[in-house]
C-alpha cells in the first residue's frame, strides 16, 4: 500500500485529492500537516485523516510513503525538496515552482534521492483528452495545423484569495491555469511548443498587478499553430478545445474542466462523429498512475519534466505579456 502524507490544508485536497487516493484498492491517508496547528486539527477532523502535524519534519520523519504538496505555488518547492531528501515519493500540484529553474532543481533532486516526482496536470487524465490524443495519434485528422483552448473561467468566490492578491505567492492566471493549457497541448499534439506570444489583462479581480486573463499564441515544432484563452472574470463563457487538421477537425466542449464531462467531435469528409470515451475521475486515474510508478510500473501521469514545460511555457507567457515581444520556450532538458 501507499501511505500519503498531505502538505497543505487545501481546498483542492478536501474537494478531489482525498477521495482520488482513498479511490485506490492500496491507498491510505496517514496525516496532513498545516502551518497552522488548529487548521491541521480541523482538517484532519473533517476529513477523518488520523493524524494532523504542523511542522514538515513532522510529517516527513512519520511512516509516510509519499506526499501530496497543495499548498500555494511559493511553498512547493522547498517542501518537494525536503520530501525527496527524506526518500518520500512526491506528487506535486502545478506550478511545479515559481520559476523552471527550481523545478528543473526538483526533478534533479527526485533523480538522486530515486523517488518518484510527478505533476498533478489533471487534463492529462480526462477522457476526453485522452480520445484527442489518439485521434491525432492515429492520423484521424490528417495533419495537425491549428489548435484553439478556451480555457477562460470565473474563479469561484470561496477561491478569490492568494490567486489574485498575493504576487509573492505564485499568484496570477499564467501560473494557474496556462501551465494547464501548456500541457494539454502537448499532450494532445505530442508535440512541444517553441515560442509564445503573449497579452495579459486585469479585467477587474485580480490585484497587486497581477493578471486575471490572458490570450496566448504558441508555435509549436510541427509548425502548429496554437491560441489559449486563460481567465478569472467571465462568468458566461463555457470551455473548449479544438484541433484542426489537414482531413478533420476535432471539436471539444466543456472539456478544460476538473469534471470527467464534455463532448468530442469529429468531423471530416465522411462527415461528424461524437467520440466515444471513458468518464473516469480525472484525479483518481492520475492518482493510480501515480501509484504504479511507485512500484516501478511506468512513469506517473504527468512527470516532473512536464512540469518543467509546463512552467517554462507559462514563464516565456509572462516574459512575453511584460516585454511585448516573442519568447522562446526552453525547458532546458
Ligand atoms: P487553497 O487556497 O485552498 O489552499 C492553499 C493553502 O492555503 C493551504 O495549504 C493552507 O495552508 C492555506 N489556507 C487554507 N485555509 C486557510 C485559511 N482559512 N486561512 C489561511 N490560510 C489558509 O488552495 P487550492 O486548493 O485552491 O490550491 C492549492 C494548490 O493546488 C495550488 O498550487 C494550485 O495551483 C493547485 N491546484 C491544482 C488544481 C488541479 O486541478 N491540478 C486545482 C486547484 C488547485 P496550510 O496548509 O498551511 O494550512
Amino acid at each position: 500500500s501507499v501511505k500519503w502524507g498531505l502538505i497543505g490544508s487545501s481546498t483542492i485536497a478536501r474537494q478531489f485529492m482525498i477521495d482520488a487516493i482513498r479511490a485506490q484498492p492500496d491507498g491510505e491517508i496517514s496525516a496532513v500537516m498545516s502551518s497552522n496547528p488548529e487548521r491541521a486539527m480541523a482538517y484532519a477532523m473533517e476529513n477523518g485523516i488520523p493524524a494532523a502535524v504542523s511542522s514538515l519534519d513532522a510529517l516527513l520523519g512519520s511512516d509516510i510513503d509519499a506526499v501530496y504538496i497543495s499548498t500555494t505555488n511559493e511553498l512547493h518547492f522547498e517542501q518537494a525538496l525536503a520530501a525527496a531528501r527524506a526518500g518520500k515519493h512526491v506528487l506535486c500540484e502545478k506550478p511545479l515552482a515559481l520559476t523552471s529553474d527550481d523545478a528543473r532543481k526538483m526533478v534533479a533532486a527526485a533523480k538522486a534521492a530515486g523517488i518518484v516526482l510527478g505533476t498533478n496536470h489533471h487534463l492529462r487524465n480526462a477522457g476526453a483528452h485522452r480520445a484527442m490524443r489518439d485521434a491525432v495519434a492515429a492520423g484521424r485528422i490528417g495533419n495537425p495545423i491549428a489548435a484553439r483552448v478556451f480555457h477562460s473561467v470565473y474563479l469561484p468566490e470561496n477561491l478569490q484569495g492568494w490567486r489574485i492578491t498575493r504576487p509573492e505567492a505564485g499568484g496570477g492566471v499564467v501560473l494557474d491555469i496556462t501551465v494547464h493549457d501548456a500541457d494539454t497541448l502537448r499532450f494532445v499534439l505530442g508535440d512541444d511548443p517553441v515560442e509564445v506570444s503573449a497579452f495579459t489583462q486585469s479585467a477587474g479581480m485580480a490585484g497587486s498587478g497581477l493578471e486575471d486573463g490572458a490570450m496566448c499564441l504558441w508555435r509549436f515544432k510541427s509548425g502548429l499553430i496554437a491560441q489559449s484563452h486563460e481567465g478569472f472574470t467571465t462568468r458566461f463563457a463555457d470551455t473548449g478545445f479544438e484541433v484542426h487538421g489537414s482531413r478533420g477537425s476535432l471539436i471539444a466542449r466543456d472539456v478544460m474542466t476538473q469534471k470527467p464531462a464534455g463532448s468530442v467531435l469529429l468531423r471530416t469528409a465522411s462527415g461528424e462523429e461524437q467520440l466515444s470515451f471513458d468518464r473516469e475521475d480525472l484525479y483518481t486515474r492520475s492518482v493510480r498512475g501515480f501509484h504504479a510508478a511507485v512500484r516501478g510500473e511506468g512513469q506517473p501521469p504527468a512527470t516532473g519534466e512536464d512540469g518543467i514545460w509546463s512552467l517554462a511555457s507559462a514563464e516565456a507567457a509572462l516574459q512575453s505579456a511584460a516585454s511585448g515581444k516573442t519568447v522562446k520556450i526552453d525547458p532546458k532538458l
